[in-house]
């Protein structure tokens, strides 16, 4: 069976207990599937880049016993593959420029009687769709409704959640490719280098779990391959919010092997692996390989027997769905 899984971390920071949770729950999950792990550096958003943090990243997964099988990708050098994705979307029809500003988003939204709850997505109201009317263009959004101006629903398995199911064109709406600043958005990146790299196994934190169906989504326009996904519980903090860089969450310490030890034995109680490998960790002398090695035993153990289901492709009209679990086609 052939498996690429990858870390793909922004460099906004050093790893902290979250981030260390997902590389090593992606490395694991490599390895007990003999597969290839591939790093991605994740720096498209260059105003929240730290400088620095890409190499103290690499640093600590080194120190980690985290190592990729391939010299790792910046998606800094990666514009030309992002411009050719979006040209063909734009020839394609699936992608139109924009001209709203957020406020004038919000306006439109607060026009249309549709109230804007603070942190959730603001559902693009179509405005441009059908052209600019002599607007200046800003950003670039992907049409999500379907050649009949349907709602898109998109099916997908995660394999820890189980089937899943988004109305993106309702609960997302329009969402941006290019953004207004010039910048590639997350979500066209990652899936134009998820099929550059040949990813078949995304394994990654849950926070991240909403993004899939609009992935997807963009998968079957662009015609690439779709992976198998499993999200891993997020690490939260004393105050039940996400550990997160931006809230100061501290990077882990891997000065000294013990240091490394215990990191990881604290992200491998995250994961559920069981209690006998977290002592081990702490008891010592055990070796960074050594106890990752053990670690990818009792991956496999508690992760692959049937646990995995089959890899998906989009079928002819473009659907999505996971083997039965096709919804409305996406066109
Ligand atoms: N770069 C994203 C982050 O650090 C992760 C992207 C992904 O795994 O798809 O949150």
């Amino acid at each position: 069976m052939s498996y690429i899984g990858r870390f793909a971390p922004s460099p906004t920071g050093p790893l902290h207990a979250g981030s260390l949770a997902a590389a090593l729950a992606s490395w694991l999950d490599a390895r007990a599937h003999r597969g290839r792990w591939l790093l991605r550096l994740e720096d498209v958003d260059t105003p929240r880049c730290v400088p620095g943090a890409d190499a103290h990243i690499l640093r600590q997964l080194q120190a980690l016993g985290l190592t990729p099988d391939e010299a790792p990708w910046r998606q800094s050098q990666r514009a030309h593959a992002y411009a050719a994705a979006l040209q063909g979307l734009l020839e394609q029809g699936d992608a139109y420029h924009c001209a709203c500003t957020r406020k004038e988003v919000e306006a439109a939204l607060a026009t249309a009687g549709r109230v804007h709850e603070a942190h959730a997505e603001l559902v693009y109201p179509g405005t441009c769709r059908h052209g600019l009317a002599g607007r200046v263009p800003r950003a670039v959004r992907l049409r999500t409704c379907d050649a009949h101006g349907q709602d898109i629903v998109v099916s997908w398995r995660d394999r820890r959640a189980g089937p899943q199911q988004q109305n993106v064109t309702r609960e997302v709406g329009d969402f941006v490719l290019r953004r207004a600043d010039g910048l590639w958005a997350y979500q066209l990146a990652v899936v134009v280098d998820d099929a550059a790299q040949g990813i078949t196994d995304i394994v990654r934190g849950a926070d991240l779990a909403d993004n899939t169906p609009r992935q997807i989504l963009l998968q079957c326009r662009l015609g690439l391959p779709r992976p198998r996904h499993l999200h891993v519980p997020l690490v939260l903090g004393d105050d039940g919010r996400k550990l997160s860089k931006q809230h100061g969450a501290p990077a882990i310490d891997v000065q000294s092997q013990d240091g490394a030890l215990r990191a990881l034995a604290q992200a491998a109680m995250h994961l559920g692996l069981p209690e006998t490998l977290i002592a081990r960790a702490c008891a010592g002398p055990a070796t960074v390989s050594d106890w990752l090695a053990q670690a990818v035993e009792a991956w496999r153990a508690s992760h692959l027997p049937g646990a995995a289901s089959p890899a998906v492709t989009c079928d002819d009209n473009g659907a999505p769905g996971v083997g039965h679990d096709a919804s409305t086609p996406i066109r």
